[in-house]
């Protein structure tokens, strides 16, 4: 069983060496077939150069340099790409996640599940930090269903299927046991030592709440409507269309009797709050309709190059071929080229 240890690298250059070197000591004690890939994510600092270092001394290192920073996503994603491993590990490269703890995670991998994620029950953040935190995983959990104390904990192993199967791009990073359970893989969590950064600095700051929250609602559109998004799009659509065809049969009723001799006469201006509301209630839900048809367009053209379904096992009769590669686009045969271009993820 191979087991790679996949670490996204920006500006990190005083950790690799002693990374390196722990990850190197806790394989070597309990025996476990190593590959550790490094994405150095367009660093600036020496971490190009000292992974090099590293990989002319260790030919367990594979490594990846990004033209410029794309991202801890963009940089996992490119690392899942290059694991050659059975079990895919995440770790951070600022030696805030103990090597020590993979023993731990590969057994509760074991007890059946596809991931598992890092818990930072006693994190060694600062409390701007912590405290949004608590709120966002709180927040993510409700409304994915998906409920983890630590979504965005960097240290997470997973089965390979999972890291073949799941896209990630732009901060989705945030996201991958929401994205996972989607697919339908059973996502475990542990808690795990965090030790406090020692050298270099943070690289987010306070402005993830707000990509964080925006992430949210895309995921949840993704997960829950990604294949079928005339069905949110359009039910929005269709209930202010009916809400302004109400308001314009009322307008309508009251300026036909209105003419009835009798009846008070109506002016204009009495019904200028119902007319603007009405209106625009109209327009909005044929907005709501077209742009639910252009999505379904999408959605129509993306699923012909990526299966909306996923199947875990297969029993073959004894006289079928092989199935599993029988469409090119199939998923298990992607490309990764075809990866980094489909951009709707379910
Ligand atoms: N990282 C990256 N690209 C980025 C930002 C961060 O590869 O654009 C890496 C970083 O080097 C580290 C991990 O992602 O290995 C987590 O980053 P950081 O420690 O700054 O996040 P925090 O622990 O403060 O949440
Ligand atoms: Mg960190």
């Amino acid at each position: 069983m191979l087991l790679s240890a996949v670490i996204p690298v920006y500006n990190e250059a005083e950790s690799l060496a002693a990374l390196h070197a722990e990850l190197r000591a806790v394989a070597a004690a309990n025996q476990y077939d190593l590959e550790i890939v490094f994405v150095d994510d367009g660093s600036r600092d020496q971490s190009w150069t000292i992974v090099g270092e590293l990989a002319a001394k260790d030919p367990l290192i594979t490594a990846l340099r990004f033209r410029r920073n794309f991202g801890k996503a963009a940089a996992l994603d490119a690392g899942f790409a290059a694991a050659r491993g059975d079990i895919i590990l995440t770790l951070d490269a600022d030696l805030q996640d103990d090597p020590h703890e993979i023993p731990r995670m590969l057994a509760e991998l074991d007890l059946g599940y596809d991931m598992v994620s890092g818990y930072k029950q006693v994190r060694h953040d600062p409390w701007h930090k912590v405290l949004p935190s608590r709120v966002f995983n709180w927040l993510v959990s409700r409304m994915t269903g998906v409920w983890l104390h630590d979504h965005n904990c960097g240290y997470k192993c997973y089965r390979r299927e999972v890291v073949r199967e799941i896209r990630l791009y732009g901060e989705l990073h945030r996201f991958v046991p929401v994205l996972a359970a989607a697919r339908g893989f059973r996502v475990g969590e542990i808690v795990v030592n965090h030790r406090p950064r020692k050298f270099g600095r943070s690289k987010y700051g306070i402005e993830r709440l707000v990509k964080g929250f925006l992430d949210l609602l895309t995921v949840k559109f993704l997960t829950g409507f990604g294949e079928r998004p005339q069905h949110i799009l359009g039910s929005i659509g269709l209930l202010s269309l009916s809400l302004g065809a109400l308001g314009m049969f009322y307008l309508a009723v009251v300026w036909t009797l209105s003419r009835i001799p009798g009846f008070e006469p109506v002016h204009l201006h009495q019904h200028l709050p119902a007319v603007l509301y009405s209106l625009a209630a109209l327009l909005f839900g044929g907005q709501m309709l077209s742009m639910g048809l252009l999505a379904e367009m999408i959605t129509d053209r993306v699923s012909a190059q990526r299966d909306a379904y996923a199947i875990s096992d297969r029993i073959l009769s004894g006289t079928d071929v092989d199935l599993s590669n029988h469409r090119e686009h199939g998923g298990g045969a992607q490309g990764n080229t075809e990866k980094a271009e489909a951009m709707i993820d379910e």
